[in-house]
């Protein structure tokens, strides 16, 4: 059986990437299973540039095909902050409520139509051989004007779907996985990888 090891520590997303596989009869390792244990420092300036870097450096590790992705949050009336830095924004440390509460003061008296953003994910594969590929998928909305929702994580109660008229706290997880930026950049993977030897 084909193996490929992707590049996190997050048991979720190893979950949801297994499932979305799950018809390519491959097995998905973790790092801890393929025994990587690397220092990996995410110096890029791009969603697509990082997870390059982590997925280089556990293909190169392990001698597998590795899977990595980056995401994060764009706010167009903030220059596109937290962008890159969304795990990061205010410390790494501090609530999501208190982030959350903070993007919405920074959007005060901004009007709907100046409130756009969206979820970025990158998704990067990376050959045994150094062949590199990568998916970058988006999911649009607009900062809300308060926190609503208990679903999802990070700025989900802040990201408000105007077609769903809720943000995607509220919406179902499997209504979320059929229109997020990862959900799309994962299949897209999937889709490519259907074909590969590796
Ligand atoms: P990553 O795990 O390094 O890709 O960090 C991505 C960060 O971006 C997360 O910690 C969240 O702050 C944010 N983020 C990415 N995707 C989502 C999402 O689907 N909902 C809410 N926040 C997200």
């Amino acid at each position: 059986m084909k193996k490929l090891v992707f590049a996190t520590g997050n048991m979720n997303k190893l979950r949801e990437i297994k499932q979305i596989l799950e018809g390519l009869d491959v097995e998905v390792l973790s790092m801890k299973e393929a025994g990587v244990d690397v220092d990996i420092v995410e110096d890029g300036t791009t969603f697509e540039e990082n997870a390059l870097i982590k997925a280089r450096a556990v293909s190169k590790a392990s001698g597998h095909l590795a899977l990595a992705d980056d995401s994060g949050l764009e706010v167009d009336a903030l220059d596109k902050e937290p962008g890159i830095y969304s795990a990061r924004y205010m410390g790494e440390d501090t609530s999501y409520d208190i982030k959350n509460a903070n993007i919405i003061e920074r959007l005060e008296g901004v009007p709907d139509e100046k409130r756009t953003a969206r979820f970025v994910c990158a998704m990067a594969a990376v050959f045994p051989d150094g062949t590199e590929k990568t998916f970058v998928r988006t999911m649009e909305g607009r900062i809300g004007y308060e926190i609503a929702g208990a679903n999802g994580f990070g700025y989900d109660p802040i990201f408000y779907l105007p077609e769903y008229g809720k943000t995607s706290a509220e919406i179902s997880p499997e209504e979320k996985n059929a229109i997020s930026h990862r959900g799309k950049a994962l299949r897209a993977l999937a889709d490519y990888l259907k074909d590969k030897d590796f």
